[in-house]
């Protein structure tokens, strides 16, 4: 690990998000596509919403990719973006049916040539499935790797590259889900609670006035 300090705020994390996993609902690799396709610029809560109506009219990649447009547009208008996240789904689902024979692909390159699917979606899926170990940079993973200094860069990609050298990658996993979550909870983007935060006393852009048990 890198920094004296990492170990102690990783078991700080530990005791604060002891069941780090991803928030969506989903039960298959098909659903945890859509769910992560959807979630993106979206609450996971919204997205919860929405799923069950959805994989019930559309149980299958197959069954997705026989879609009709408006239809589909329909049943996500909920989620923001829909109507271009409706397009690659079902772009996505007719490659996955016609070229992977219904099997969601299993190599970074082959998800990312998927309508929808960038390096962080790539990320999220090979790490929830356990396929290789990755650490994806939303803007929750983003925002607070830097403010705890675990981070510098101002490049998304950058600050992934900083991550993976900075901690082992039996990590990686739990250590995205940690971040997101003190993210959604404590660490916001525009009002952080500093004065509730656990982990101030390792964070250098606390707001020091606030809290009393630092420095
Ligand atoms: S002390 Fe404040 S800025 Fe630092 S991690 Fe906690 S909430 Fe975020």
């Amino acid at each position: 690990m890198g920094h004296a300090s990492d170990r102690k705020l990783l078991k700080e994390f530990e005791a604060l998000y002891p069941d780090p996993r991803s928030e969506l609902n989903f039960s298959s690799d098909y659903q945890l596509i859509v769910s992560v396709i959807l979630s993106a610029q979206c609450t996971d809560k919204k997205v919860n919403e929405v799923t069950p109506q959805l994989f019930s009219t559309y149980p299958s990649f197959e069954a997705l990719s026989k879609a009709m447009l408006p239809k589909l547009e329909k049943s996500i208008r909920p989620i923001n973006y829909y109507r271009s996240k409706a397009k690659n789904l079902l772009s996505m689902a007719k490659v996955v049916h016609e070229k992977h024979h219904d099997k969601l692909p299993r190599s970074r390159s082959e998800l990312e040539e998927l309508a929808g699917v960038g390096r962080k979606t790539a990320s999220v899926i090979l790490s929830q499935l356990g396929i290789e170990p990755a650490l994806a940079v939303d803007t929750h993973v983003f925002r607070v790797a830097r403010r705890l200094h675990l981070a510098s860069s101002e490049k998304r990609d950058e600050v992934e590259q900083q991550l993976r050298e900075r901690f082992p990658k039996e990590i990686w996993h739990h250590l995205h889900h940690w971040l997101i979550f003190h993210g959604r909870r404590v660490c916001k983007a525009q009002r952080p609670a500093c004065e509730q935060c656990a982990v101030a006393v390792f964070c250098p852009s606390r707001q020091s006035s606030t809290i009393k048990k630092a420095s």
